[in-house]
């Protein structure tokens, strides 16, 4: 029977967040062990892709580590040594193994170790020896080190933004192995890495014009005339990791040393490049926003604003309260805002209970510089949640259970306002329902959240626009203090393709 082991390490970092993230924050999100790990397997996980592989060919699964957690500040050693702990054990003791599938998102900083996933490549590698199959799932926003690609024989990333493909990315790796395990194909990563901080319209995949779907598309047909290239992925990069690897790529993964595939990443390295200042959303001012969801009031359905800028979706976070301020004073009707991370308000509203009026000091506590100061005011508690628990019922992890924790709707000056315990995003409609709100019956939804909340929000909105609250997730990248990033690299640094450093890497362990 074929021994595979499997374990999923992911966080992505905004390295400019001010809170290192610990070992509590994965136990908070997204943590299992052993066991805990089939018994939590459920929706667009990844897990779940590799499970069915390994039922199809028979594979037994050692999956000793699952954790997951909200983007924030840079890991500490210690977190991030004592996951590796739990997947170094097994890999000693629980082996020998026939293949190896990492699930990493690729955006993670720690603070002592530079480049965290080919870290965890390279000390599996260490173990596993030459001779066994490694592959690697990685999130689309990824920074692809080129020795995660010198040491691995199989890179898939995502092919979609929002992310809904998380079990299929883990079912190409996974075919890979197999094929590989069969004697079918000896597979080679080729990656290409432009001086590009964030590229090709930051992963986005919901427009057929934009960098990923062309790329995707020429792929196809290269395939149909080469069947020796056997997958490919685009990174956009996370640009707010810091480190020496930070920025976009391009990954091919063919059948052996290929000439002609290794020019295909050549190609899509250049069309990175070329589509570097290619955006496919509309970033406009708060006040702008709220014009817009007036103008369109003809048409059906809520308009849907992203407060992207302050998403802990992204490393923000999440309690900047200047876009309620706009909402509150342009006195915005059917407006919904959240999720607002503030732990003292949300005790008080749970202690008060619905019904209830309670003074409040609303949000602007991280770095009231980022987003505002705290609103103080009186608001009245609507509805608590003393779990926050909740199903994904929309594209965006379907399926999957998800939890606000202890969470509570105020009404404060006549906006809707989700407050929650631990910063969050909202991106699935039963995170409002949770609450009483019915989403479809709305005027105004402002979200902290990017790219995600399109899956579930937008086919029921009349209009979508970004604007900037002044969060920390934002892309006037000249506002953050790089030390460690390559330079010069683009937008940073206004230079031609050739004046900056392309990396350049390809399987070979
Ligand atoms: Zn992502």
């Amino acid at each position: 029977m074929t021994r595979v082991f499997a374990s999923l390490i992911a966080h992505e970092t905004h390295g400019f967040n001010r809170f290192p993230t610990t070992i509590e924050d994965f136990k908070r999100y997204g943590y299992a062990v052993d066991d805990e790990v089939r018994q939590g397997l459920q929706g667009d996980s990844g897990w779940g892709g590799l499970f069915e592989v390994a039922q199809e060919f028979d594979w037994e699964v050692v999956h000793p580590l699952s954790a997951f957690c909200m983007p924030s500040g840079p890991a500490t050693n210690e977190t991030f040594e004592s996951m590796w702990s739990i997947a170094e054990r097994s890999l000693l003791q629980d082996g020998p193994f026939d293949a190896v599938l990492w699930f990493l998102h690729g955006g993670m900083m720690c603070e002592g170790v530079d480049d965290p996933e080919g870290e965890v490549i390279r000390r599996t590698r260490k173990i596993v020896g030459s001779s066994v199959p490694v592959a690697v799932w990685l999130d689309i926003h990824a920074n692809v080190s080129p020795e995660m690609v010198s040491l691995a024989d199989i890179i898939c990333g995502f092919h979609t933004t929002p992310h809904i493909d998380l079990n299929d990315t883990a079912i190409r790796a996974a075919r890979l192995l197999q094929r590989t395990l069969a004697g079918e194909i000896s597979p080679v990563t080729y990656s290409v890495h432009p001086p590009v901080l964030a590229g090709i319209d930051h992963g986005r995949t919901t427009d057929p014009d934009a960098p990923i779907p062309r790329m995707l598309q020429r792929a196809e047909e290269f395939q149909e005339s080469d069947p020796a290239l056997l997958d490919v992925s685009f990174f956009s990069g996370f640009p707010f990791c810091d480190t020496a690897v930070t920025g976009a790529s391009a990954i091919v993964v063919s059948d052996g040393l290929h000439d002609a595939c290794e020019a295909l990443a050549e190609e899509f390295g250049d069309e990175i490049w070329a589509s570097r200042d290619q955006v496919t959303i509309d970033f406009v001012t708060m006040d702008e926003a709220v014009d817009r969801t007036e103008s369109d009031s003809d048409k059906v359905g809520p308009y849907l604003i992203g407060d992207f800028s302050d998403t802990p979706h992204g490393g923000g976070y999440g309690d900047a309260p200047n876009f309620l301020r706009t909402l509150i004073r342009r006195e915005v009707p059917g407006a919904v805002f959240g999720p607002m991370w503030d732990p003292g308000v949300v005790d008080d509203a749970l202690a008060a209970g619905p019904g209830a009026d309670i003074e409040v000091e609303l949000g602007g506590h991280s770095d009231p510089t980022h987003g505002g100061a705290p609103i103080e005011t009186r608001a009245h508690v609507v509805s608590v949640s003393q779990t926050g628990d909740f199903v994904h019922k929309g594209p965006f992890s379907e399926g999957v259970p998800g939890s606000m924790g202890p969470s509570a709707r105020l009404n404060v000056d006549g906006v809707d306002v989700i407050v929650v315990k631990q910063p969050d995003a909202i991106y699935d409609r039963e995170q409002l329902r949770l609450f009483g709100i019915e989403p479809e019956a709305m005027n105004v939804l402002v979200f902290k959240a990017y790219n995600h909340m399109r899956a579930d929000f937008e086919p029921i909105c009349r209009g979508l626009v970004y604007a900037d609250s002044g969060g920390i997730f934002n892309f006037e990248f000249a506002r953050f203090d790089y030390s460690k990033i390559r330079r010069p690299i683009w937008p940073l640094d206004q230079i031609d393709q050739a004046e900056g450093e392309t990396f350049r890497a390809h399987t070979n362990y």
